[in-house]
């Protein structure tokens, strides 16, 4: 019979097994978290810089039932270490072998202590115990005296995370130490040193040069994946002051490190952090980590925000009650450099590896590397903060299309975009580039701006937008080519005797009323899918427009959806011939057709998200991938909370302003302008170290839409949650029909002193 063994069961043991003479606990030591979820927990946040870095020990009290913390990065982190000790099994663990027996004895303790009692007992939730149970006479051992074995055959510990079973009673004879420390390895995160005092092994003579008189701490055994520049097998056999031979300073604390340890009681629980940069994110670093007396380093010259880390160990201390080893173990984290800077810790950090020279062991600086990766480490953990803006643009000008001779002012150069503001250009910089992916702390482009494709930032707000069908999105990035097409188009438009608008929004309605006034003798006909256009509106601009569209002669066609071909109506020849086009037939969904020469298609926006489809993959909290959170998936717009950050609350330093965002507000310049301005505001508190305050608040959607090259008309629907039932409305005749673009290149900050300005 197979039973599942909840280890509460085995708390009695427990007891006993961490008990010491003079220490008798009246509860429990070890408290279970029955309802712990590794998956949503996220890993701690560890900050231990300090201005000037002295060396102490710096120790804290603990308790047995935090020896080993458990999170969400679990199941890589063991994952990974299975690897390494399949790669480097001679490097990371191993036994001393000239003190064997007491090597082995200590390592047999931890196993049985750690995989039968103290993991199922504090993660029921992660490891159970499972006990074969028959009758026959009850079992006796060293570590297993303490539990009721009567009737049991067998038990394994089964880790029900990974799937993995490992025997706990009895323990096979072909289960050496190596072996046992290999599965200890695979089953907790932590790194763990055994040390014996010299009088507690059976062999304190062994012409290791002990030279303390006895009773020094020494390695009998270690399971290490996460070495941070040192081999760990060089530390077998070796005395605390060896291991730590290469400490600049270590003699300052050396003795009362040994003293300590000597006073150390069982079931007394100690914890340190230390920490260190490194300029990538592997934490198996046997080399090439720490630089050594001797050695010469190279200072780096650039470094990969993504990649590099501030690495960060939590260190316990332990005594193990029968063998009495003492159980040195570490959990490594490692926190992108990019994070603590998100974090607003950039400058806090940068003064914390200065002061690696500052303190009582200024060979810190060269003993951490600091002399490698100090000084780029320092400037971009540095005061100032890198914010991208994605996008920037203010779409809307279809008119350019239709009408000649001001296409090539349609295109404004971003170069004077800074130079009205009270900081001036040297701060601000404009990438001319596409972002072609976005990772939590940095921005692919598609190609190099300053020498990389790679750009940092500390907050970023995604302003992309959306992109229309042809002619309302260019084909190409340049200003010459796009000029052209859009000439092209007006030359097809010249050309056709017809043509037909599909879509009867904003731009549809426009580039109907601007196309009948420029070319009264031409077919203009908009076909639109419901009765009524503009659908985000009040039903009186539907009104207006059909009676503007009465008196210009366009024909509306409504109530049924145009069939668009794969790939759109986009395959009509560029050129004029001056003789009118092929007519294209168009065909309705409800059966009916109609033939034009030209077919604008004018239906709806697609936004550009494309860049933002990798964000789940880059991270490294073990949860779920999470694109459909950041991305609205019914409609492909960005969620946004009211202050304009991402709603995923992984990325509180992301925005989403004016049309990409998905924040209820209507797709217009205005509600957009209000939007950037809040997302500033928020950036600059979070900066502050503040909490992001502002909120935008969805007012009821308005438009200032054209009516033709001169009429106009703004209207608001109306403000139903003040009482308002009848929307704004504001015809006017006072339209260009240029419609004023000279105006945006001036606010651009773009001085312009001759026509042949506009082509630059
Ligand atoms: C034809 C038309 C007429 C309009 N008329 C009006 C009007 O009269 N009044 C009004 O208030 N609103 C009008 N609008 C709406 C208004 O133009 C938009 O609401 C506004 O432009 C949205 O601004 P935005 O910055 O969010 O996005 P956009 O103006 O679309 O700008 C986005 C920018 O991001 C860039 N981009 C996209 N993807 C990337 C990427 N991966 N990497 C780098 N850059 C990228 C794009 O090239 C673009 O330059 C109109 C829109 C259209 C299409």
């Amino acid at each position: 019979m197979v039973l599942v063994l909840a280890a509460f069961f085995l708390l009695p043991v427990l007891l006993v097994a961490v008990r010491d003479d003079k220490t008798i606990p009246s509860k429990p030591l070890i408290e279970p978290l029955p309802d712990f979820d590794w998956k949503s927990t996220p890993p701690m946040k560890l900050r231990p810089f300090k201005p000037t870095y002295n060396i102490t020990m710096a120790i804290q009290c603990s308790t047995p039932s935090d020896l080993i913390v458990m999170d969400s990065n679990y199941l890589p982190r063991v994952t990974a270490r299975r690897q390494l000790i399949a790669q480097h099994p001679s490097s990371v663990l191993g036994t001393c072998t000239t003190r064997k027996s007491s090597g082995d004895a200590a390592v047999r303790e931890l196993y049985t202590y750690l995989l039968g009692t103290y993991l199922p007992t504090r993660y029921p939730a992660m490891f159970e115990l499972v006990q074969l149970q028959a009758p026959g006479p009850s079992a006796s051992g060293n570590y297993h005296q303490n539990m009721n074995l009567q009737n049991v055959t067998s038990m394994l510990f089964r880790n029900k995370v990974t799937g993995l079973e490992s025997p706990i009673y009895p323990l096979p004879s072909s289960l050496g130490p190596d072996e046992m420390l290999r599965i200890v390895g695979e089953t907790v995160e932590d790194d763990m040193f055994l040390l014996l005092r010299d009088r507690d092994t059976d062999d304190s003579s062994d012409g290791m040069g002990s030279g303390g008189g006895g009773g020094e701490h020494r390695a009998v055994a270690f399971v290490c994946c996460n070495p941070a520049g040192f081999d760990p097998a060089e530390k077998l056999g070796k005395r605390l002051v060896d291991i730590h031979g290469p400490v600049p300073a270590y003699e300052k604390i050396g003795p009362s490190m040994e003293r300590y340890f000597g006073r150390l009681e069982v079931g007394k629980v100690v914890k340190r952090v230390n920490w260190t940069v490194q300029t990538h994110s592997r934490t198996y670093t046997p080399r090439g980590h720490l630089v050594h007396v001797g050695e010469t380093a190279e200072e780096e010259t650039s470094i990969n925000v993504e990649e590099a880390r501030v690495r960060v160990e939590l260190q316990s201390l332990t005594r193990l009650p029968q063998t009495k080893a003492a159980l040195f173990s570490f959990k490594t984290y490692m926190y992108p450099l990019a994070e603590m800077k998100a974090e607003g810790l950039g400058p806090q950090l940068a003064d914390a590896i200065e002061g690696l020279k500052a303190g009582n062991a200024p060979g810190m600086w060269v003993y951490k590397g600091g002399v490698r990766w100090g000084r780029v480490a320092c400037d971009m953990a540095g005061t100032l903060r890198n914010v991208v803006v994605v996008g920037g643009s203010y779409v809307g000008l279809p008119r350019f299309a239709i009408t000649s001779g001001h296409e090539h002012k349609a295109f404004i150069p971003f170069t004077s975009l800074f130079s009205n503001t009270p900081i001036g250009p040297p701060r601000h910089q404009v990438a001319r580039a596409r972002a072609v992916s976005l990772q939590p702390h940095t921005l692919t482009l598609d190609r190099e701006w300053q020498g990389t494709k790679t750009i940092p930032f500390d907050y970023l707000i995604v302003a992309t937008g959306t992109r229309l069908a042809a002619p309302g999105t260019m084909p190409g990035d340049d200003k010459p080519p796009s000029v052209r097409y859009l000439q092209g188009h007006q030359a097809r438009v010249r050309s056709a005797r017809s043509v037909a608008i599909v879509g009867g929004g904003a731009v549809g309605v426009q580039m109907a009323c601007d196309l009948k006034e420029a070319y009264p003798s031409k077919t203009v006909t908009l076909v639109h899918s419901r009765d009524r256009l503009l659908p985000a509106y009040h039903e009186a601009l539907s009104n207006l427009v059909r009676a503007r569209f009465r008196e210009l002669g366009v024909q509306l066609v409504t109530g049924s959806r145009v069939v668009v071909p794969p790939g759109g109506f986009q395959d009509i020849d560029d050129s004029d011939n001056g003789n009118g086009q092929a007519s294209t037939t168009l065909h309705l969904q409800d059966g009916r057709t109609l033939s034009a020469e030209m077919v604008i298609q004018a239906t709806g926006q697609t936004p550009n998200n494309q860049f933002l489809l990798g964000l789940s993959s880059a991270d490294n909290t073990g949860m779920e991938p999470s694109s459909a959170v950041v991305v609205n998936a019914r409609n492909g717009f960005v969620h946004v909370r009211p202050t304009m950050q991402f709603a995923d609350a992984r990325y509180p330093h992301l925005f989403a302003v004016g049309d990409i965002a998905d924040s209820g507000a209507h797709k217009a310049a205005r509600p957009g302008m209000a939007q950037a301005a809040v997302a500033a505001r928020n950036v600059a508190s979070l900066i502050r170290g503040e909490e992001p305050g502002e909120k935008v608040a969805v007012a009821p959607a308005g438009i200032h839409l054209t009516l033709g090259l001169t009429r106009n008309v703004i209207f608001r629907n109306p403000n139903t949650a003040a009482g308002e039932t009848e929307p704004f409305i504001n015809l006017k005749d006072d339209g260009r029909e240029d419609m004023g673009i000279d105006g945006v290149w001036v606010r651009r900050g773009v001085v312009v002193t001759s026509p042949q300005d506009y082509h630059l």
